[in-house]
């Protein structure tokens, strides 16, 4: 690893670093961590093209990963890495099971509610109410286990689709 070498920041907690320290081996390194690490909240190692080759930041060593892939912490007290899971990011693209339902959709099945799932003057009140659709309302409330659809709604389903076309 050390056919080349490396510099050594340590930053504080206002985020600015007080120079470079030359890094000749591996057991410097490991003597630097270990002196700052308590004290400074981000220690970063750059090779001589100051490229990042080693990242502690808030204790957490972000760069390179475990060998596992895991990540790992300095416990300030125990004064030892522990491992650590850092915190979910909230991801944009992927909706987590607890976001909010969009206004105008069934908190149950996430459908916006429509003549589809809501088709009574009482269903729209409901939705008003507990934020479900009719369907889902009636199923919470239909313990005999029949999911069959009532024939005459079906009826009614063809009805409005044979009317739009
Ligand atoms: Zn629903």
């Amino acid at each position: 690893m050390f056919n080349e070498q490396f510099f050594a920041y340590r930053f504080g907690v206002d985020g600015m670093h007080d120079g470079k320290t030359l890094m000749t081996n591996a057991d410097a390194v490991t003597a630097y961590i270990k002196d700052n690490i308590n004290t400074y909240p981000e220690i970063r190692l750059t090779d001589m093209m100051d490229n990042l080759v080693l990242h502690i930041q808030d204790h957490v060593w972000l760069w390179p990963l475990q060998a596992d892939g895991s990540m790992v912490k300095w416990n300030t007290v125990r004064q030892a890495w522990e491992r650590y899971q850092a915190p979910a990011v909230p991801d944009t693209a992927v909706t987590p099971l607890t976001a909010p339902t969009p206004p105008g959709c069934c908190v149950s099945c996430k459908q916006v509610f429509s003549h589809l799932n809501v088709k009574t003057a009482l269903g729209w009140k409901e939705t008003k109410i507990s934020g479900m659709c009719e369907v889902c309302w009636d199923k919470l409330f239909d313990d005999d286990g029949d999911d069959g659809e009532d024939p005459e709604d079906a009826l009614l389903r063809n009805d409005a689709n044979s009317q739009g076309m």
